[in-house]
């Protein structure tokens, strides 16, 4: 392969593998603004997380790696009300505390106090697909 065309594809790659990282980290100043102020109002800001972004996602509205902290919420999530999209945060950094799906999950996500409103939502959002 000549020089400049070796070039012009180790570029094309570098920008790949950027696009690709940006993805697996995906950080969003809005999400970021909601964790932080959920935290503070119902964990007394004793939450900690790495990372928080938007990430492609086709079945899920939201996921949270429960070891290293790193919560992600739907690419097709950021259209939806502010309220619903606080929800879906809420849901992940409930998972910061507990990783299953348990009562006790429950009690830490209902704190949001539009829980239960914003699962309807989504569950009447998810039938019409
Ligand atoms: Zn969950």
């Amino acid at each position: 392969m000549p020089l400049v065309e070796r070039e012009q594809w180790a570029q094309v790659m570098s920008r790949r593998l950027a696009k690709r990282a940006a993805r697996a980290r995906p950080s969003d100043e809005r999400l970021l603004k909601s964790a932080q102020r959920l935290n503070q109002k119902h964990f007394a800001g004793a939450l900690r997380f790495t990372s928080i972004g938007f990430a492609d996602m086709e079945r899920l509205w939201g996921s949270c790696t429960f070891t290293d902290g790193a919560i992600r919420i739907a690419r097709r999530a950021a259209p939806l009300p502010e309220w619903v999209l606080d929800y879906l945060v809420m849901h992940e950094l409930a998972h910061l505390v507990h990783s299953d799906h348990g009562p006790e999950f429950h009690e830490v996500e209902n704190r949001y106090p539009l829980t239960e409103r914003a699962k309807g939502y989504l569950l009447a959002l998810d039938a019409m697909v």
